[in-house]
C-alpha cells in the first residue's frame, strides 16, 4: 500500500490552482530556499515544532514523555534526538506551545478528505492541487491518487519545483490538468548559493515536459535582494520562448513564516530579503504581457 508523509491538507484554497481548492501538502524537498515559506515541509521526516513565547515551563510535556527525550534546565527546554514524534506532548501541552508536522496517509486517506469538499470544486471550477514540498519526490503515491482524482472527475494541479526524475514528472503527467511549476533563479551560481543546488535538471525538466504537457503555469517568486532585478526577468522571458506556458503568477516576498523557523530552531535569513515594490511587480507583469504571456501578480 502506498503512503506518504502530509503536513497538512488545506481546504478552501484559492491560491494553488483555479477556483476553490482543497491543497495536500506533502513532506520532503530537494531544494532548500532561503525563503521557503513551508520550512516544516523540507525534512521528509515528522517533527516536532516547539513556541518558546507560548510555553510556559510548566514541565507537563516533560512527565509524560515515553522517551524521556524533553529537559527543562536553567528555564530551557530541550527536546534530544530520542523524541519518535508520538505526538504526546502535542496533545498534553495546553499552551499550545508544540505543534506536529507530518502525518502518515494512505491515498484513501486523502481520497477521503478531499472528497468532503466536491460540492465547492464543482461548484467554482476548482479540484485538488498536489504541493510541499515536493509532491513528485512520493511518485508512486502521487500517482495513485492523481488517478484516483482523475477517476472521480476531480481537476488536478500539481505545483512542483522541478527537481526530479523527468520519469516522475511523466508519470504524474498523465493525470495533471495544470502544473504549478516554479522557476526561482536563472542565474545558476545564484541557485546554488540562495536554493542549495543547480537549477540545470529544473530548466531541463521544464523544456522536455512542456513537449508532453500544454498547461504549465509558471510561478515565480520574487525577492528584492536573489532575483528582484530585470535581467533575471529578461533571461526567463528567452528561455520560456517557444514552451508551453499558459500563465505566470509573479510572486511577491513575503516573511509570513517567519515564525516557523524559530519553532523549529532554524534561522531565517531575512537580512538578506525583502519585499520588491509595487511597482517593480507591475512592470515585470508587463514585461511578461508584453511578449504575449498572461501574467498575474500573486497566486
Ligand atoms: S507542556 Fe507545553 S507549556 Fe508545559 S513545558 Fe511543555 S511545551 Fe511548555
Ligand atoms: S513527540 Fe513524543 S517522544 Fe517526542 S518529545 Fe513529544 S512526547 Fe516525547
Amino acid at each position: 500500500m502506498n503512503t506518504a508523509n502530509i503536513f497538512n491538507i488545506q481546504k478552501f484554497s484559492v491560491h494553488d490552482g483555479p477556483g476553490i481548492r482543497t491543497t495536500v501538502f506533502f513532506k520532503g524537498c530537494p531544494l532548500k530556499c532561503l525563503w521557503c515559506h513551508n520550512p516544516e515541509s523540507q525534512n521528509i521526516n515528522t517533527q516536532i515544532l516547539y513556541d518558546r513565547d507560548k510555553c510556559v515551563l510548566c514541565g507537563t510535556c516533560e512527565k509524560i514523555c515515553h522517551k524521556k527525550a524533553i529537559k527543562i534546565e536553567n528555564n530551557k527546554l530541550t527536546t534530544d534526538e530520542s523524541c519518535d514524534c508520538c505526538g504526546q506532548c502535542v496533545i498534553y501541552c495546553i499552551q499550545g506551545a508544540r505543534q506536529i508536522a507530518g502525518k502518515v496517509y494512505t491515498v484513501d486517506d486523502v481520497m477521503k478528505e478531499v472528497l468532503k469538499d466536491r460540492v465547492f470544486y464543482e461548484k467554482s471550477s476548482g479540484g485538488v492541487t498536489l504541493s510541499g514540498g515536493e509532491p513528485l519526490i512520493h511518485i508512486d503515491f502521487v500517482e495513485e491518487l492523481l488517478k484516483k482524482l482523475k477517476d472521480n472527475n476531480i481537476h488536478t494541479a500539481v505545483d512542483t519545483c522541478g527537481a526530479v526524475s523527468f520519469e516522475n514528472l511523466k508519470r504524474a503527467a498523465k493525470y495533471t490538468d495544470v502544473f504549478l511549476y516554479d522557476i526561482k533563479l536563472m542565474d545558476d551560481e545564484k541557485h546554488v548559493e540562495f536554493i542549495g543546488m543547480s537549477n540545470k535538471l529544473i530548466l531541463e525538466n521544464i523544456i522536455k515536459l512542456s513537449e508532453i504537457h500544454n498547461n504549465i503555469n509558471l510561478r515565480m517568486p520574487i525577492i528584492e535582494g536573489v532575483n528582484g532585478d530585470e535581467e533575471h526577468i529578461i533571461k526567463t522571458i528567452e528561455f520560456i520562448e517557444g514552451l508551453n506556458i499558459s500563465k505566470v503568477n509573479l510572486l511577491p516576498y513575503h516573511d509570513i513564516a517567519k515564525h516557523k523557523y524559530k519553532k523549529l530552531g532554524k534561522v531565517y535569513e531575512d537580512d538578506r530579503m525583502s519585499k520588491p515594490s509595487d511597482e517593480k511587480m507591475q512592470k515585470f507583469k508587463e514585461m511578461f504581457e508584453n511578449k504575449g504571456y498572461k501574467a498575474k501578480i500573486g497566486g
